[in-house]
């Protein structure tokens, strides 16, 4: 099935579909595994600055990993160029892969993105991504990692 606005919205009003397990670790914990810009995006909800992220440009096949628990969130095949300077996507690698919240900081009101598995934070999502779903998931390089040796799974 392919996700709409109206599935991201669904599940910020209604509830986030079940992931297939969970991945729980203290901030301590966290904060030992990760470097300290990883650290400062995925679990205390920072953004990277546009353009500066190693995987902005990279267009080599492969997945999308979760940097905090190493959860497949994103293939290669739906990432697109979206001039953001963030890595930008059109759907998740499972409907059941990414957690959507509501986020109304800064003003704004937003829907933050965030793994489904260890609750890192990712980025957030815009309705006004390329058709036909027309999401853009704006995420973080820092939040990710690509696997590029995907073929023995
Ligand atoms: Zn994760």
């Amino acid at each position: 099935m392919m996700l709409t606005w109206k599935n991201v919205i669904d599940y910020t009003v209604n509830g986030n579909p079940t992931p297939d397990k969970r991945v729980e670790k203290t901030e301590k914990e966290w904060q030992a595994l990760l470097t300290p810009e990883q650290f400062r995006v995925t679990r205390l909800k920072g953004t990277e600055a546009p353009h500066s992220g190693a995987l902005c440009t990279i267009y080599d096949e492969g997945q999308y990993n979760c940097i905090c628990c190493n959860t497949p969130l994103f293939d290669s095949s739906i990432k697109f160029s979206s001039g953001t300077g963030w890595p930008s996507f059109t759907q998740p690698i499972k409907e059941n892969a990414i957690k959507y919240i509501k986020d109304t900081t800064h003003g704004m009101i937003r829907v933050e993105v965030l793994c489904n598995t260890c609750d890192a934070h990712l980025g957030h999502i815009f309705p006004d991504g390329p058709e036909p779903s027309g999401l853009r998931y704006c995420i973080n390089s820092a939040s990710m990692q690509l696997n590029t040796d995907t073929n023995n799974e």
